[in-house]
């Protein structure tokens, strides 16, 4: 956006003028006043800054280039927010673009070949090394400056192989496009091989293999047809790297070089031939492109200029758009010929839906059925490639239908130690839950004594199984005086909350009878109650003589006292003859329990 041209980003870097503008991003000539030095600065454009998606994957660019530093990519100095414009400072890379080289020559000289390659496949396999995939390798991306380095730039769609989470989307631009990127949206490294050896066949002959104003038909092309021989176009390519080219294009990734070192080896055991020789002597070694194509500084738009001369730029603007913005595109669709159609977003719609929803774009939808933990049974989740991905009309999409989630058997852990039970879990693709631990009289310390989830009912796989395992039993406490007791559970991480007393005839006065848990699981910190014993009940005897023999029963037997009888007279007289006498004098202790005899005779 020209409104940037004149300011000052970050208090620190003068946007001076326009360098090019893509699809994202716009690169500035700016001057960095900080460190007094001439920058490149890419700032996303204003309408795109506000989508948090975009804006991460456009500061990951910066995270890519931080990861590979290499002197065949350009460094990164810096990145950050202006008042919602979010940049990148990136060395300044004062020259042209391989397009624009590309352009103006046709093809390169063999020499010139060799050279380029060896830059890009160099950067390529420091990338790699690094785990990270360019995913956009084409002309436009590689800078020829006018000190004779040669840079890789544009790291906007690069991923790390080792974060591809996501299910593939197709980003690139079509003509240089691996057949698996466009068939499956999954980028390896193989698939940057790819994308360089179109780029030698451009190099070779100065066009494209398939050509065509359609990028539809072009994305075809690479999935149905192996690219040609450049000599079909251009006889005097050096035979050596055609050979190169077609082992770089190969349609199946196993057949393709592994590495971009492995090409590089290549490259560096290459010696020209005496056709070769003859050929390069038509330009000068010494000549740089920058003498050819103009001086960077003194054109206002120095790159715009050769892209307007190109006569693959309307192709070219178009599949750059349609398929390098495809995670992000639909805000583009409708804009271009032969327009990429994206895929609409099916989350949460039934298979029938789902299929209606696309009978504009395809016919060739293929249901897969795939376990998901949140999406209900026969729900579609989504699409691969995914939603808002551009595809050709007439690709083949794959829906995924939940099969609801997937269910695993709780393995029985009763009895295991916690290392092996956690263990068995895990290998059961099962999660440890919470695990507690609980005294328990019938499994020793330390042993799982109880689990959630059952050895009958299957649960969803990653559950989170909770784990109880046993602290032992409560120790032993009856028997023992109150306060030995205390200090024993105390030390068993138990409280003592209460202490009560009752009468025991069994249990001598002042030992403990009972401990009674507050809750049922015992654990440690919980609190019980001690029962203590007072030894047996007594009670006084009472004046029982001159009662009647009935009236001196109940009474006795209501301190709890047994009666013994010791009468002449029949049962049927106790309620009129009266107590004569007792075996206890009148106040006297007695246990409750014991007998006493009453006499009446
Ligand atoms: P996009 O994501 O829009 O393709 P690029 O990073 O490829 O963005 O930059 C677009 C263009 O800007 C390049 O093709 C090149 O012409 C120019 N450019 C990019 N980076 C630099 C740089 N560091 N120095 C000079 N020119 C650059
Ligand atoms: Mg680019």
């Amino acid at each position: 956006m020209s409104n940037l041209i004149g300011k000052l980003l970050a208090g620190r870097y003068q946007v001076q003028q326009q360098i090019a503008r893509g699809g994202m991003a716009t690169v500035y000539l700016a001057h960095d006043e900080k460190l007094d030095r001439q920058v490149a600065i890419k700032v996303i454009h204003p309408h795109l800054s506000d989508d948090p998606i975009f804006r991460d994957k456009f500061f990951r660019e910066a995270r890519m280039l931080a990861k590979v530093n290499h002197s065949n990519l350009v460094n990164i100095y810096d990145q950050g927010d202006d008042n919602g414009n979010a940049f990148i400072v990136l060395e300044l890379v004062k020259g042209i673009t391989l397009r624009q080289a590309l352009s103006d020559f046709g093809s390169l000289q063999t020499e010139q070949i060799i050279q380029v390659s060896k830059a890009i496949l160099s950067a390529l396999a420091q990338a790699h090394e690094n785990g990270v995939v360019h995913r956009d390798l084409k002309p436009e991306n590689v800078l020829l400056a006018d000190d004779g380095r040669i840079k890789v730039t544009d790291f906007g769609l690069a991923r790390e192989l080792s974060a591809d989470t996501d299910t593939g989307s197709l980003v690139g631009t079509i003509a240089y496009l691996a057949p698996e990127v466009i068939r499956r949206g999954k980028t390896e490294k193989a698939s940057d091989i790819y994308s360089f050896g179109i780029m030698l066949y451009e190099m070779l002959t100065g066009v494209q293999p398939y050509r065509g104003e359609d990028a539809i038909q072009i994305a075809f092309l690479h999935t149905s047809n192996r690219v040609p021989s450049s000599k079909v176009e251009n006889p005097k390519v050096n035979s050596q790297l055609d050979q190169l080219m077609m082992w770089c294009t190969e349609p199946s990734v196993e057949n393709r070089p592994k590495h971009a070192q492995e090409v590089l080896d290549w490259l560096e055991g290459f010696s020209l031939d005496s056709e070769d020789l003859a050929q390069t002597l038509l330009l000068p070694a010494d000549t740089n492109f920058t003498e050819v194509i103009g001086d960077f500084e003194e054109l206002e738009e120095p790159f715009q200029q050769f892209r307007r001369r190109s006569l693959g730029f309307r192709w070219l603007l178009a599949s750059l758009l349609a398929v390098s913005l495809g995670g992000f595109g639909g805000w583009w669709y409708g804009s271009g010929p032969g327009a990429l159609v994206p895929i609409p977003n099916l989350s949460d719609t039934t298979k029938s839906q789902a299929k209606a929803q696309l009978s504009d774009l395809t016919e060739t939808v293929i249901f897969k059925e795939v376990f998901s933990d949140s999406f209900a049974s026969g729900t579609v989740i989504g699409t691969e490639p995914g939603a808002g991905i551009l595809v050709p009309r007439n690709s083949s999409i794959t829906i995924l239908v939940s099969k609801g989630k997937e269910l695993v058997a709780v393995p029985n852990l009763v009895g295991l130690d916690l290392v092996t039970a956690s263990a068995q879990l895990i290998g059961s693709r099962l999660a440890v839950g919470k695990v507690s631990e609980w005294f328990n009289s019938e499994y020793p310390l330390g042993v799982v004594y109880s689990h959630s989830g059952n050895t009958d009912t299957k649960v969803p796989v990653s559950s989170s199984i909770d784990l109880k395992v046993s602290l032992g039993s409560i120790p032993v406490v009856s028997g023992l005086q109150l306060s030995v007791a205390k200090a024993a559970l105390e030390a068993a991480g138990l409280m003592v909350r209460k202490t009560e007393y009752d009468y025991s005839t069994s249990v001598p006065k002042g030992e403990v009878l009972a401990v009674v848990p507050d809750e049922q699981e015992v654990g440690k910190g919980s609190s019980l109650k001690l029962v203590v014993s007072k030894g047996p009940a007594t009670v006084k005897m009472p004046a029982v003589k001159g009662e009647t023999i009935l009236a001196a029963k109940s009474l006795l037997e209501s301190l709890g006292l047994k009666v013994v009888i010791d009468t002449k007279w029949l049962t049927k007289d106790y309620g009129i003859k009266r107590v004569t006498g007792a075996s206890e004098t009148v106040g006297s202790t007695l246990r409750v329990g014991q007998s006493v005899t009453i006499r009446s005779r």
